[in-house]
């Protein structure tokens, strides 16, 4: 007899687990969600939610607590050449579609927004730190645990489901042995951070197309904003050695506009994009990086996991029939539905990431050209604002 019998476990707490953790436990089922870090998160990854994804909160009922709890709405994304001529307003105000914004929020805050939601719920628990969770078993019925948590207490769980949402190295998934491949891309994003940038009266998120690739420009919940560019690899060992000032003229020759604006390091991402051959496997499923490592360059990775929660949310059995057989059921239907839809967008990610990689200034004058003719073409321009807000790949 398990300490705790739960049924669903998640292990991991970050954005995919807790929103996992929030959406199950608010439809009524038994949730445990796990998480091993007691530091807060690193806050200069994904802060940029979709409408499309903002509707999926809405429909959670977790919407409201996001803005009371500081997120803010932006209304698209304004284009430039790197002398700061405008090229495109790619704003979704106008779209028909019933969150019109994006929503933003410093990635550190996400997870705490989720995990207090489905704290307002009797059937949802949260063991935080844990130290290890070691698979002890899984019989036709349930999967057993030992997990030991940093007091030294050890508990046995009992689960009818696994959810691995132990991020991009994902060491839960290679103990259950799913295969993934994975492309590592040849520049790295490198994010800067500004406490001086003023943000429009919109919350525009401005980039600039540049030969070297684009800079962007990020307002922050808090205030300033998150600079983004891509540095070659082996740029990156210098990078880590400049000084503020250094970086602010490095921005400030790609683009002279912000050659006074104060900025210092956040963080270098070296992306790669790890995909896993099964996203289930028995009564075992993996959401977020874990599943689906992306090229951030398009803000997707949060975004993409919410959107699979929600649909496994609608495939999941009914509480009254939640058992280890019906949940594997589930799985297979939820991997065979929504791996197709998610492998286009995986491959438009992934052709941006390389289009990253080569950008020189032959593309910058082709996508000078592509978002004057995007500002002209209404109804191209359309297209393009309900990709970039979520409906249909992007
Ligand atoms: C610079 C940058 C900008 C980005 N911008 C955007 C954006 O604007 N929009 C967007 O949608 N996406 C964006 N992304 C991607 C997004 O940040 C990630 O896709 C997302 O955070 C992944 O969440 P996750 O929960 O799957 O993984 P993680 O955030 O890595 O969380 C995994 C968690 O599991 C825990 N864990 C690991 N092992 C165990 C274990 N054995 N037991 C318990 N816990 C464990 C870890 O401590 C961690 O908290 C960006 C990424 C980067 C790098």
């Amino acid at each position: 007899m398990a300490d705790i019998n739960t049924e669903v476990l998640i292990i991991g707490g970050g954005v995919a687990g807790s929103a996992a953790a929030c959406a199950l436990s608010k439809k009524g089922y038994e949730v445990l969600l796990l998480e091993k870090s007691e530091k807060p998160q690193d806050t200069a990854r994904g802060d940029h939610l979709q409408p499309a994804v903002c509707e999926i909160l809405g429909n959670w009922d977790v919407l409201d607590r996001f803005f009371k709890s500081g997120a803010k709405k932006r209304a698209g994304s304004l284009w430039f050449d790197e002398d700061a001529n405008f090229l495109m307003d790619a704003n979704v105000s106008n779209l028909n579609i019933p969150e019109p914004y994006f929503m933003f929020m410093n990635h550190e805050d996400i997870s705490g927004v989720f995990v207090s939601a489905a704290e307002e719920n009797q059937n949802f628990s949260f063991m935080c730190p844990i130290v290890s969770c070691a698979h002890i078993e899984t019989n036709d019925e349930e999967s057993v645990f030992e997990i030991k948590s940093k007091d030294g207490a050890i508990k046995t769980v009992a689960t009818k489901m696994i959810m691995i949402a132990d991020g991009v190295a994902s060491n839960m998934g290679r103990y259950f042995k799913f295969e993934r491949t994975s492309f590592r891309y040849e520049r790295a994003l490198a994010v800067l951070f500004s406490d001086e940038y003023k943000a429009d009266d919109f919350n525009n998120l401005r980039t600039y197309l540049t030969d070297r690739g684009i800079v962007t420009m990020i307002p922050r919940a808090k205030g300033g904003c998150k600079i983004g560019l891509t540095i070659n690899r082996d740029e990156i060992k210098s990078w880590k050695k400049m000084s503020p000032e250094e970086y602010q003229d490095f921005i400030g020759q790609l683009v002279p506009t912000y050659k006074n604006l104060k900025m210092y390091s956040a963080g270098i991402y070296p992306p790669s994009m790890i995909i896993a051959e099964n996203w289930s496997k028995e009564n075992i499923v993996l959401i977020g990086d874990a599943c689906h490592g992306l090229h951030p360059g398009r803000s997707q990775g949060m975004n993409t996991t919410i959107k699979c929660v929600d649909h496994l949310l609608g495939l999941l059995p009914p509480k009254e029939s939640f058992e280890k057989k019906s949940v594997a059921k589930s799985l297979e239907q939820y991997q065979k539905e929504m791996k197709s839809n998610i492998n286009e967008l995986l491959e438009a990610n992934h052709s941006m990431g390389l289009s990253m990689d080569s950008f020189d200034r032959k593309s910058k004058v082709d996508e000078i050209e592509k978002f004057k003719l995007l500002e002209q073409n209404k109804e191209a321009g359309h297209n393009y604002r309900m990709k970039s807000a979520g409906y249909g790949v992007f």
